[in-house]
C-alpha cells in the first residue's frame, strides 16, 4: 500500500507539472454559425502570425500550456469550409489541429516549437472584400519567463470529491444489458494518423465508423442497449467518457481505438485492460499515446487532479478489474474470427479512460492505421460487422457465465 501511495504521489506531481497553464483571454461580439474559409500562417521579424478568415465575428479565449508547449485557442463553434489539410505550421508553430471541442466551442491547438508568448490576439473587421479575420501573434520567450507566467496549481480539490456509489440500482431494473461504446478521440484530437495513402482517415474517423457498426450489431440482437460516448466528430474528455458509463451504471464499457507504429509491417488487434503497470514497453507507449488526449485538449488542472482521485478509487475496484479480464478472455477468441490479432492479444496498461470505472471495461485497438492491410480492413463495413458480431458473441458468453450484478 505504501508503495502504491508513493506511486500516486509521483504521478500527481507529474500531472501537476504537465498541467501548468497560463491564461490570456479576450472577447469579441457574439455571432451565430460562423464559417472559417481559410487558415494562414506567416513568419517574419521574429513573429509568427496565425490567421483565420471568417465570415462573422467570433468570441475567443486563449491559453498556453507547457510540457509539451501549446497554445490553445477556443472560439465560438464554427464550420470549417474545407479540410485545411496539411496541419504543418510555420515559424514557431510546429503543427496545428482543430475541431469541435464541445457544442458551442471549437478548439484550435497550436503545437509550438518552444516557449512562446501570445503578444496579441484580435479581430479585424471586414475591409475591401476581405472577411473578418482572427489574428494571433506569437513571440519567442525564454523558458524562465514562460514558467514565471504560469499559475501555481491549487491542490485543494484533491480531497473534495468523495467516492460515492450510485443511489438507485439501475442495473436490476433494466430488461436489456447496457453497453457503453466509446469511439476514441474526436474534434481537434485526431488520434493516430494513417500511414501512406491513408492520411485522410485519422483514428477519430475510423473508430467512429466502426463503433456505429458495432452499435447496430449489438442492438440488432434485442438483448443490448448501446449508449455512445460520442456519435459525431466532437471531443470528449477521457474522464467524461467513463463518467457516462458510471452514471448510467452500464454493464460493460468498450473503448474503440486504432493504433500506429513506426514499422508499417506491424498489424493486428489488441485488447487492453487496466493495470497499474503496463504489461510491456509497447503497452506503456500505447497508453502514453492514448492518455495524451486530454493533455492535447489542455484540460484544466482541477480535472487533472480528479484523475488522481480516480486512481485512488480504482485501487479498491479489484473486482471490476477481474471482470474486465474475464470479458477480454471472452472477446479474444471471438475477435480472432473477425480480424488478425497481435501475438499477445491481451495486454494491460494504465489507461486513463478505463480508470475509476466501476464497470467491466476494455479498450480495443482494432489494428494499425500504419499498416495498409489493417487500415483498409478497419474502414470496410464488412470487417466492422464481423467485429460487431464478435463483440455480441463475447458479451453473450460473458453475461451468461461470469457476470454478477453489483
Ligand atoms: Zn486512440
Amino acid at each position: 500500500m505504501k508503495q502504491m501511495i508513493r506511486k500516486i504521489i509521483k504521478l500527481s506531481l507529474m500531472i501537476m507539472i504537465s498541467g501548468f497553464a497560463s491564461q490570456f483571454s479576450a472577447t469579441a461580439s457574439w455571432a451565430k454559425t460562423p464559417e472559417v474559409s481559410a487558415i494562414r500562417i506567416g513568419h517574419s521579424g521574429g513573429k509568427t502570425r496565425f490567421v483565420l478568415d471568417i465570415n462573422q465575428n467570433i468570441k475567443f479565449n486563449i491559453f498556453t500550456l507547457a510540457n509539451p508547449n501549446r497554445v490553445v485557442i477556443d472560439i465560438s463553434e464554427v464550420a470549417w469550409k474545407s479540410n485545411f489539410g496539411g496541419a504543418k505550421g510555420k515559424g514557431y508553430i510546429d503543427r496545428y489541429r482543430y475541431g469541435l471541442f464541445k457544442p458551442g466551442t471549437s478548439r484550435i491547438v497550436l503545437d509550438v516549437k518552444g516557449p512562446v508568448k501570445v503578444q496579441k490576439a484580435f479581430m479585424i473587421k471586414p475591409k475591401r472584400n476581405k472577411p473578418y479575420r482572427f489574428v494571433i501573434d506569437l513571440k519567442k520567450t525564454s523558458n524562465q519567463t514562460f514558467i514565471k507566467s504560469i499559475k501555481k496549481p491549487s491542490v485543494r480539490s484533491v480531497a473534495k470529491r468523495a467516492v460515492t456509489s450510485p443511489k438507485k440500482d439501475l442495473r436490476s431494473a433494466r430488461k436489456k444489458k447496457l453497453i457503453v461504446i466509446d469511439p476514441g478521440h474526436g474534434g481537434h484530437d485526431p488520434g493516430n494518423l494513417g500511414g501512406k495513402g491513408y492520411r485522410g482517415f485519422p483514428e477519430k474517423t475510423v473508430v467512429l465508423s466502426a463503433a456505429k457498426t458495432i452499435q447496430r450489431e449489438l442492438e440488432k440482437t434485442g438483448r443490448y442497449h448501446v449508449v455512445m460516448t460520442r456519435s459525431h466528430d466532437v471531443f470528449v474528455k477521457l474522464r467524461n467518457r467513463s463518467r457516462i458509463a458510471h452514471n448510467k451504471q452500464a454493464d460493460l464499457f468498450i473503448s474503440i481505438h486504432a493504433d500506429s507504429f513506426k514499422s508499417p509491417k506491424v498489424r493486428g488487434a489488441t485488447v487492453y485492460t487496466l493495470s497499474e503497470k503496463a504489461s510491456d514497453k509497447e503497452a506503456a507507449a500505447m497508453a502514453a499515446r492514448e492518455n495524451k488526449s486530454d493533455i492535447i485538449a489542455g484540460m484544466d488542472l482541477d480535472e487533472e487532479i480528479d484523475i488522481v482521485q480516480s486512481i485512488l478509487i480504482d485501487l479498491v475496484k479489484r473486482e471490476t478489474m477481474n471482470l474486465s479480464s474475464s470479458f477480454a478472455n471472452e472477446l479474444i477468441p471471438q475477435l480472432k474470427k473477425a480480424v488478425v490479432l497481435r501475438t499477445r492479444p491481451h495486454r494491460t496498461a494504465g489507461l486513463i479512460v478505463l480508470k475509476g470505472l466501476d464497470v467491466p471495461s476494455v479498450l480495443v485497438e482494432l489494428g494499425y492505421l500504419t499498416n495498409s492491410k489493417d487500415a483498409k480492413l478497419m474502414m470496410q463495413k464488412e470487417t466492422q460487422k464481423k467485429i460487431g458480431k464478435s463483440i455480441v458473441k463475447a458479451a453473450d458468453n460473458f453475461f451468461n457465465k461470469t457476470y454478477v450484478a453489483n
